[in-house]
């Protein structure tokens, strides 16, 4: 019997042996293999996570202890699946795509490098978090906002920059707003893109292009290099007065097409410049469910879907609640306002409800979402009281932002979703030509035949989306191979002759997004 949890696939306990002893000789006890050690790179909230252990957790300082790893990963062949100690719920948690690959745990890279306050820029290690850049703008009386995702608290920046996440505020795009990495290839050489090759530059972090092929793309989503700093552009707060959150509440959920015509022209104005996110009935009553009651009671536990006109009249929600905000000068916000809501009028006459600050009274959905337009960090997320077990697979199409095809995709999803016993969940953000359609698969992940339900739906859903040609952005490493399978040979080839040039030995996350040199 091994006495290591996993073992890297292929590789026998001898080796394996001998590459912790060197890990060990470079780190000390910054290496870890026990079972309590990798237990927290075990927990996932994704059905079939039982499946992918670790082999072992390493826990570098400092960009120059990166490169050593990387070298003895090559010379053992250790793969090393990167990761910081955060989140990535839905999408997989911290479980590697493979069997066996040693966590390469970023929690101890935690420096602020650089907050520039006169052109609005930070420079990251990657394990500082969401929470901790909000604390250290507070604490230096800094006036910039970040752009975070929902429940963002312990969520690392560079972690969601790099999987292309997305924020609320008009910057929402997080990887647009990125500018400058310093990555370690998997040879142990270090890399700065962008500027950052020009020794002493003065615009690594406010010019992303640099000269000649533009490279970051290829360490986001990807398993081409370890990020060790990443610049991002921080947002300049408006001035007082210069914020005004706003929700819509639509009594139908047939009512989404339309609701899409009037809201694109908005967003393709910029008089609506912020990912607006339009939120189905399910989502919302969970929010003011989870303010009310806190932790230990869940809004349900199983049972066939519940009824949409049951959550509109129990918590008061609109079957579709759409959240945007206006932004600039008071007399900006004003004038921009009266567009907004005049437009929405024109459309949709008295069948609407349209709610600012001043009638929302202080109601838990409203204040959660002015925060996150504003860029504010939240901690609990609220679907995580929808139901007991804990289950949470985030499935991720792209729309294009037209109202029939919007439509089509909420009607193909439900009918997936309930048909599979469950609750169709879902949130659309409106970015600059696309809508971003997350449906969040909630079930209970301490029953095994409701986990093998959630897998076939996931899996149908995933099937049902590409056939309609609506592709999938991000998804959880069971149903990586499947997505990358879907965006063609051409692709597949491309991503794995980069990946033969650039870790020919395959040791930086192989299985990450579908690409794997075996
Ligand atoms: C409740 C909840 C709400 C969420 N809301 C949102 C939302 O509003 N918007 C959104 O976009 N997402 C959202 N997410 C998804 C996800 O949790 C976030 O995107 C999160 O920021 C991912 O970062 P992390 O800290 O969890 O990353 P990690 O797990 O650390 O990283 C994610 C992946 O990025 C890669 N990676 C990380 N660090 C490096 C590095 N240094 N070098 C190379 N590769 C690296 C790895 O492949 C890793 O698996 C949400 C998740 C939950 C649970």
């Amino acid at each position: 019997m091994s006495s290591f949890i996993a073992l890297p696939q292929g590789m026998n306990e001898n080796t394996f042996t001998r590459a912790i002893k060197e890990y060990r000789a470079l780190l000390g006890d910054r290496v870890r293999t026990d079972q309590a050690s990798l237990q927290p790179y075990m927990r996932s909230s994704i059905a079939d996570s039982g499946s992918r252990k670790p082999s072992a957790v390493v826990y570098p300082s400092t960009p120059a202890d990166v490169q050593k790893i990387a070298k003895i990963a090559v010379k053992y062949r250790t793969p090393l699946w990167t990761y910081y100690g955060g989140e990535n719920e839905g999408y997989g948690s911290a479980t590697p795509a493979t069997n066996g690959q040693i966590v390469l745990d970023m929690k101890n890279m935690k420096k602020v490098i650089e907050v520039d306050k006169e052109l609005g820029y930070c420079l990251v290690e990657p394990g500082v978090t969401y929470g901790e850049l909000q604390d250290y703008l507070k604490k230096n009386n800094i006036n910039l906002w970040l752009d975070a995702p929902a429940a963002s608290a312990g969520m690392s920046v560079v972690g969601n920059i790099l999987e292309r996440g997305a924020g609320y505020t008009p910057y929402s795009e997080d990887f647009l707003f990125s500018c400058g990495m310093e990555v370690v290839l998997a040879d142990g050489s270090l890399l700065r893109t962008g500027m950052g090759g020009i020794p002493k530059s003065t615009s690594w972090q406010v010019f992303k292009w640099g000269f000649g092929p533009y490279v970051d793309g290829l360490f986001s989503q990807g398993n081409n290099g370890i990020v060790t700093k990443l610049g991002t552009w921080l947002m300049g707060a408006p001035p007082p007065g210069g914020y005004m959150p706003f929700c819509i509440k639509f009594p139908k959920v047939e009512m989404v097409g339309e609701i899409i015509k009037p809201l694109m022209f908005l967003r393709e104005t910029q008089i609506v410049p912020n990912a607006a996110a339009l939120v189905n009935a399910g989502w919302e009553a969970a929010t003011i469910f989870s303010a009310k009651n806190g932790n230990g009671s869940f809004l349900r536990n199983g049972g066939s879907p519940l009824p949409v006109k049951k959550l509109m009249d129990s918590y008061r929600v609109g079957a579709w609640n759409l959240y945007g905000a206006v932004y600039g000068s008071p007399e900006q916000v004003a004038l921009n306002w009266m567009y907004v809501s005049g437009t929405f009028k024109q459309a949709f006459g008295n069948k609407i409800q349209i709610i600012t600050e001043k009638e929302a009274k202080g109601d838990p959905a409203f204040e959660y979402r002015k925060q996150l337009m504003m860029g504010g960090v939240t901690r609990q997320h609220p679907l995580d009281r929808w139901r007991a077990g804990g289950g949470s697979m985030k499935f991720c199409p792209t729309a294009a932002a037209r109202p029939a095809e919007c439509a089509k995709q909420v009607k193909v999803a439900t009918e997936i979703v309930n048909r599979n016993g469950f609750d169709y969940l879902s949130e659309f953000s409106f970015f600059w030509r696309d809508a971003r359609h997350v449906i969040d698969l909630r079930f209970n992940n301490g029953d095994a035949a409701e986990r093998k339900r959630a897998m076939k739906c996931y899996d149908e859903l995933v099937s049902a989306f590409i056939k309609n040609g609506w592709a999938i952005n991000r998804t959880n490493p069971a149903f990586m191979a499947k997505v990358a399978k879907s965006y063609g040979p051409t692709m597949g080839r491309l991503n794995r002759t980069i990946k033969q040039a650039l870790d020919p030995k395959n040791i930086l996350a192989p299985g990450k997004s579908g690409i794997n040199l075996v």
